[in-house]
């Protein structure tokens, strides 16, 4: 199980990464002061130039860049490169408002497939491997990024793209495929599906999934372990840092390492922009450190996780970020609380009898604001009598009352009730606004 895609940079020592990671901050500092005006002139403001930069400690005088940057530069101000020289373009899904453009050129194809590639072989893929990948085939980054990741190693890959459950599992059974790529709540409905139409996962093929564009918990990778008998690796990416191929999770499934060598990681406190402590949670922020076509500088994430340069079993040297859990814009506040989809998440799962599907709806009651969890339980659950069934959904409250500080209301809906999504899950519904 434990082989390393590219063990001169996965295995480096510290001291020669930082190194590493020092020279390339340089190169990249002087790329962008050089081609972006964006950073020059907010540079100027604060009288700072690349070479004032003298080590990797100093960085913090850099300005952070966040998402607004990108969606007020839209579509190209944060391009370093003439669009002749830029080979492909991404987007963000956000219609809502300008989404925020990735372009890239054929050096960072290349770059990115390898990181790919890292985290494909990480998770146990091989080149004998056939790849089904279920993440969407457009503008969003998943799919192309874990697709020249698994050919490069030389996987057997299949673009299935996201949708057609039915298809997605005859796809499966027929073209043997064992590894799956896509979201985890669609793999789990990949899975309800296939026990309403008779798909047995044991006849299968099915060994390893690298799952993620959305949090998800290690509840949810039990379940989903014990439900198609792979092994559920997260992967972690950013289409503004990359896409996929930021981090990834080895074997050993606690932490998920970054690939630092192209990607500089700091920890901040997200309300004061100061770094936290090893290991203490804040928000990721990255600087690319040899992306050529649109690199970002201290690039605040808005994902939440605790970074840990313990050595790991795997024998990579590469830092590790917890499981992000977390976005700062998934968060919502109900009362004074803050709340996050993902405690939800992990309380409903270590219940027993509790489908992994579930939807919190926010809602006003006169001015008092209301949440609703909804969750779905097995059908035979609602023969038996009332009282139990209340008394089931009291449990429930009161479990997340003590995790969440505040108590929801729960109802139990049967399956099938809460509408399933063939990308990322929609887990919140806020209607205070309406
Ligand atoms: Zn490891």
């Amino acid at each position: 199980m434990n082989e390393i895609w590219n063990p001169e940079y996965e295995t480096m020592s510290r001291d020669e990464l930082r190194e590493l990671q020092f020279k390339r901050l340089q190169m990249t500092l002087r790329w962008v002061y050089e081609n972006v005006p964006f950073h020059r002139e907010r540079w100027a403001n604060l009288k700072l130039k690349p070479g004032d930069i003298r080590s990797l400690d100093d960085l913090h005088k850099v300005p952070f860049t966040v998402k607004a940057d990108f969606k007020a530069a839209y579509p190209y101000g944060l391009f370093a490169l003439p669009l002749e020289k830029v080979v492909r373009v991404h987007a963000s899904s956000g219609m809502m408002s300008n989404p925020t453009v990735m372009g890239y050129s054929r050096g960072d194809l290349s770059t990115w497939s390898e990181l790919c590639a890292r985290v494909a072989v990480a998770g146990g893929a091989r080149y004998h491997d056939v790849a089904q990948i279920a993440f969407e085939y457009g503008l969003t980054t998943g799919a192309f990024g874990m697709h020249a990741g698994l050919e490069r190693v030389g996987v057997t890959v299949i673009p299935a793209s996201t949708g057609n459950t039915i298809r997605q599992l005859q796809i499966m059974r027929d073209f043997e495929t064992t590894v799956l790529v896509g979201t985890p709540s669609y793999v789990m409905h990949l899975t309800d599906v296939a026990l309403e139409s008779g798909y047995d996962f044991k006849d299968l093929k099915l060994r390893v999934g690298l799952l993620g564009s959305e949090p998800w918990t290690n509840q949810l990778r039990t379940r989903l372990e014990e439900r198609t008998g792979m092994s559920a690796c997260d992967i972690y990416g950013l289409s503004e840092v990359i896409g996929p191929g930021v981090s990834f999770e080895c074997w050993n499934k606690d932490g998920l390492h970054i690939n630092e060598d192209h990607l500089l990681v700091e920890v901040i406190d997200p309300e004061t922009g100061e770094p936290v402590p090893e290991g203490k949670e804040g928000e990721l922020v990255f600087t690319s450190l040899t992306k050529e076509a649109v690199p970002v500088i201290r690039y605040r994430s808005g994902d939440l996780a605790g970074v840990s340069y313990r050595p790991c079993v795997c024998g990579r040297t590469l830092a590790r970020h917890s499981k992000v859990y977390a976005r700062t814009d998934d968060m919502f506040v109900i009362r004074g609380v803050n709340v996050y989809p993902a405690s939800i998440e992990a309380v409903l799962l270590d219940i027993e009898k509790a489908e992994p599907h579930y939807q919190v709806i926010l809602y006003r009651e006169g001015s008092l604001d209301q949440i609703e969890v909804q969750m779905e339980v097995a059908p035979s659950f609602f023969s038996d009598a009332v009282r139990k069934l209340q008394s089931f959904q009291q449990h429930v409250e009161e479990r997340l009352r003590q995790e969440l500080g505040i108590r929801p209301r729960v109802r139990l809906v049967e399956p099938k009730t809460i509408p399933r999504s063939s990308g990322v899950a929609r887990r919140v519904v806020d209607n205070r606004g309406v």
